[in-house]
């Protein structure tokens, strides 16, 4: 990498953007092309040999020797089987580089080997892979060379959504139409198309890697399984936005370059609030792309990390007691002609359109809570979700006091009058601007909340796709805003229907706006009696996606059939089960191997020394180290009827057929059982001197990096 780097010259070298098509392709095919992917119109199979053939010379012109179609089946990963270019060797023994229309449009892989849930035992397993050419293909370089990735859906034999990108476009066709449907009635004749904007902050951990090789727990979990609190955690909070340090800026540096020749925007970089931890984020994009570049962010995080003797943990709760790690999903609704449903403008109570969209989102949030909170769920993200330092487990919108206010004024005269405005901030400081203050500060408690012209979803988790999240939020946006523009197209008098529809929005769905402080346990009481839905672990929150409601809502929208449906639940509590069973046969294995052995040693050691001692000095006080020794040793005990009963346990987990029974067993019965494991270990940990125990501690790892 040269020392310096020219932004605007790399940026989208490795894509084969706009520019390169508009370069390459035959102008009439570039604008068949073009009408697909900018005004969704079905794509002209006559034009892919055209385009493959352009995309094979541009890739080969940059040192590829393969292709792939690359896919995200519901593993949460990326998946990828690279072709060689090559045909079959001629007679002469010289080979041609070949790549068709069809390779382009078409693949075809094992769908038995991916989750399928149910869809593969009634439906054949064979699985293709279908073009999306609405994400750009891109070159990966890594050690394996150059390979031209082609971004795919993956579909079964008869047309079900094996993936997370299928479901995503399909809801990003619902939320067109309906608002579309809402842009005109508000006398938009000029827009084309609705499609949302997301930006996606990723968070994450970097871990020094000779250190995290010495955890079998990080190696088979990404998490800390054991592990005593350090004398220091992010009390001081002097970790948040400090200095970044030499060895994690070259890391950064080298990962935004990487990104930027993906032609991904990476734009901001943070420390985080643990030590340890940093953060992200790229300019928001279509969310289609935001998704797909999020898979290339996680993954260039992870590659690099090894160029830096780092490893990058992408995991929800790496370490249990300080901060876990989110994925806030930042959400708006922006037409082709750049108008921004979602921008509140300075006077939001005159902005009606603006008003009925926000009337909208806050129905679909209340009445589709527990699917929200589901879209959020991961094995991981457990440890987050309801814990005391990120956002809870229940739904709620923010809104801030402007918006608030005007709720307020429309909810009780019927009629909004002003806009609270945000006021000068004065720094006291003559040389400094006093400059414009927003109309509302934030709040960093709230699950869902508004930031002036976009909504955060701040319950992702670090580790999963924001795919689930954003295919609920478009879907069950698109609901609201039919059921709107279902009444309101029939309206006599439309200026009277709509003020008197957002009035009755808000004044039925304003149980889901909490401003306060949603970590606290008050909220949780308050939430309870205003009837939202406290889903508190992945298990529980799983059965929102099988609900009437649900298959009625993504069938109307043609997002997801009920088998759809029904097969993804089943994946959730198959994965819910085999997480939880490597992480508990992971503390086997660290108990049984490494912390027993560590602790009869020092025991051993203790009770040769107290008798040494003793025979040395009859009168010598060993109250220190007989004291110990029982404490030690009763610890050791438990640490041992722990380990059995969890072994006890797992046992039987693994004897159930798959299936949400079996998830719940774990859950409930497995989960327990680990933090029992876990307690004493981790006192014996304080105890045992340090020379003596088999791995680097929490202060190692997030304070030695
Ligand atoms: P904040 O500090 O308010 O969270 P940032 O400007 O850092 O906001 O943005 C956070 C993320 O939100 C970035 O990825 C940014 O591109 C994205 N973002 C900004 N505006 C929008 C929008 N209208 N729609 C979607 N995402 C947006
Ligand atoms: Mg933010």
């Amino acid at each position: 990498m040269g020392e310096h780097v020219n932004v605007a010259e790399i940026f989208g070298q490795n894509v084969f953007n706009d520019a390169v098509m508009r370069d390459r392709l035959p102008k009439t095919v570039y604008k068949k092309l073009k009408k697909t992917i900018v005004e969704g119109k079905e794509l002209e199979p006559g034009i892919a040999d055209s385009v493959a053939q352009a995309m094979k010379e541009w890739a080969i012109e940059h040192g590829a020797t393969h292709y792939t179609h690359w896919f995200q089946p519901l593993t949460g990963v990326t998946a990828e089987k690279h072709d060689a270019f090559i045909s079959t060797p001629d007679a002469a023994g010289k080979v041609m580089l070949e790549f068709s229309g069809k390779e382009l449009i078409k693949g075809e892989s094992d769908a038995s080997s991916f989750p399928s849930g149910g869809l593969r035992a009634t439906f054949e397993a064979r699985g293709y892979t279908a073009w999306d050419c609405t994400s750009p293909a891109f070159l990966k370089e890594d050690a394996s060379g150059v390979v031209l990735c082609i971004p795919t859906a993956f579909c079964s034999y008869t047309g079900e959504a094996l993936d997370k990108k299928t479901p995503l476009l399909r809801s990003m066709q619902a939320i067109d139409q309906q608002a579309m449907r809402i842009l005109r009635l508000f006398g938009n004749t000029t827009s084309k198309k609705v499609t949302p904007s997301v930006g996606p902050e990723q968070e994450y951990f970097l871990v020094d890697r000779e250190t995290y090789l010495q955890r079998k727990d990080l190696i088979y979990t990404g998490r800390t399984l054991f592990g005593a609190m350090p004398p220091k955690g992010q009390e001081m909070d002097d970790h948040y936005f400090g200095t970044i340090r030499e060895r994690i800026g070259a890391y950064m540096k080298e990962v935004n370059y990487e990104l930027w020749k993906l032609g991904v925007s990476a734009k901001t970089q943070h420390n985080e609030a643990a030590p340890a931890q940093h953060e992200l984020a790229p300019i928001y994009a279509e969310v289609n792309l935001a998704v797909d570049h999020n898979q290339m962010i996680m993954e260039t995080l992870k590659r690099v990390a090894g160029h830096h003797g780092l490893t990058c943990l992408l995991h929800e709760k790496p370490f249990a007691g300080v901060n876990g790690s989110g994925k806030h999903n930042n959400w708006s609704l922006i037409t082709d002609d750049g108008i921004n449903m979602l921008h509140a403008g300075r006077t939001p109570h005159e902005n009606i359109q603006f008003l009925l969209v926000l009337a909208c989102i806050l129905k679909a949030v209340d009445v589709h809570a527990d699917l929200l909170r589901q879209s959020a769920a991961d094995v991981g993200n457990d440890h987050r979700l309801g814990a005391n330092e990120a956002p809870p487990a229940i739904i709620s919108v923010f809104l801030g006091e402007q918006l608030e206010d005007v709720i307020d004024q429309l909810c009780s005269t019927g009629v909004a009058t002003h806009s609270k405005q945000g006021g000068k901030l004065m720094t006291g400081v003559a040389t400094l601007p006093d400059f414009d203050k927003d109309a509302t500060d934030r709040n960093r408690t709230s699950p869902f909340a508004f930031t002036g012209n976009k909504f955060e979803f701040r319950m992702v988790g670090s580790a999963d796709s924001p795919s689930s999240a954003n295919v609920v939020l478009n879907t069950i946006v698109a609901e609201a805003f039919k059921e709107a523009a279902d009444v309101l197209e029939q309206a006599e008098d439309f200026d009277l229907a709509v003020h008197d529809m957002i009035k009755t929005l808000l004044a039925d769905h304003r149980r889901i706006i909490f401003n306060g402080n949603g970590y606290s346990d008050a909220w949780v009481e308050e939430a309870e009696k205003r009837g939202l839905p406290n889903l508190k672990s992945m298990v529980d929150a799983i059965p929102a996606l099988v609900t009437d409601k649900a298959v009625k809502l993504f069938e109307a929208f043609g997002v997801f059939t009920r088998a759809e449906l029904e097969s993804r639940a089943e994946i959730e509590y198959e994965t819910y089960a085999k997480v939880i069973n490597i992480e508990a046969r992971t503390m086997i294995d660290m108990a049984s191997k490494q912390f027993i052995p560590a602790a009869i040693q020092y025991i051993t050691k203790l009770a040769k020394s107290l008798s040494a001692v003793t025979a040395a000095c009859p009168a010598a006080d060993v109250s220190v180290q007989t004291e110990l020794l029982i404490e030690a040793s009763d610890l050791l005990s438990d640490t041992k009827v722990a380990l059995a009963r969890l072994i006890e346990l797992n046992e039987q987990g693994c004897r159930m057929a798959q299936g949400r029974e079996q998830a719940v067993f774990y859950h409930e019965q497995i989960v327990p059982a680990m933090a029992a494991l876990r307690a004493p270990v981790d006192k014996l940990e304080m105890i045992v001197d340090k020379e003596l125990w088999p791995m680097p501690s929490y202060g190692d790892l997030i304070f030695e990096v």
